[in-house]
């Protein structure tokens, strides 16, 4: 939930902070699940009936140009992410879930820039494999089996 005091300090940097943008924000970081556009929509409509699907993910990008959220591509589509800091992610390919991982500390190969040239400002690990709940036996993965 946005507070009054956090929606003065975005008027104050000259971020149009409307009500729709303010509830795509707040249905966004109430969710650890890095939701695609269409689960943000249907949260959304929930309190904007009439609200449409395109506005839902034009905000999105808006938010996340501006760096309120953040987005990656998956081979799902778009996912958006309320956790800006660093961290990396883990995604199970059982059941499609993709959970925060913490950064390690060195994030980048210091010897890359000397081998191929090239200046590395980011870097990103993904994992992938089976999360907590598939691997329990009777979990997801093994049902599909
Ligand atoms: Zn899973
Ligand atoms: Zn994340």
């Amino acid at each position: 939930m946005i507070t009054n005091k956090s929606i003065d300090t975005l008027r104050d940097r000259g971020l149009r902070l409307t009500r729709p943008r303010r509830i795509i924000l707040d249905v966004v970081r109430a969710t650890d699940a890095h939701p695609t556009a269409a689960f943000v929509y249907r949260r959304v409509r929930r309190r904007l009936p009439r609200v449409s699907l395109a506005t839902v993910y034009r905000n999105l990008r808006m938010l996340a140009a501006e760096g309120f959220l953040a987005e990656r591509a998956d081979t799902a589509g778009m996912r958006f992410d309320g956790n800006i800091g660093p961290h990396d992610h883990f995604t199970c390919l059982a059941c499609g879930r993709i959970d925060d991982v913490p950064a390690p500390a060195q994030r980048t190969d210091r010897r890359l820039p000397a081998r191929t040239g090239f200046e590395v400002l980011d870097h990103r690990t993904e994992y992938y494999g089976r999360c907590r709940v598939c691997r329990r036996p009777g979990g997801r993965s093994s049902r599909t089996r």
